[in-house]
C-alpha cells in the first residue's frame, strides 16, 4: 500500500494554534531604535484561527531594507505602504 502524503504539505499550519494559514495582506508594526514603523499592505500568510501573520522570506528581505532606510529619518513614527516602499 502506497501512502500519499503530498496533500498534507499543501496546507500550512500555524505554529501557535495549528490553524490553517492563508495568503493575505496585513499591517505590521516594527520597533527600530525606539522608533515605531508601521508597514501597511504587507503580503503575508495569516492564520485563519488566531490571526497571527507570517512574512515570507522574500518579503522579510524587502521589509528589512525599508526599515534600514527609515532608521536614518528623524521621524519617531512612520507609516509606509509596502508596495510604495
Ligand atoms: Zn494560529
Amino acid at each position: 500500500m502506497v501512502t500519499e502524503r503530498q496533500e498534507i504539505n499543501k496546507v500550512k499550519r500555524c505554529p501557535l494554534c495549528d490553524g490553517e494559514m492563508r495568503d493575505g495582506i496585513t499591517a505590521i508594526p516594527f520597533l527600530v531604535s525606539e522608533k515605531v514603523v508601521v508597514i501597511k499592505d504587507v503580503p503575508a500568510e495569516i492564520c485563519s484561527e488566531c490571526g497571527e501573520a507570517y512574512m515570507k522570506s522574500s518579503v522579510v528581505d524587502k521589509v528589512e531594507s525599508v526599515l534600514d532606510k527609515l532608521e536614518a529619518l528623524h521621524s519617531e513614527m512612520s507609516v509606509v505602504h509596502y508596495a510604495a516602499a
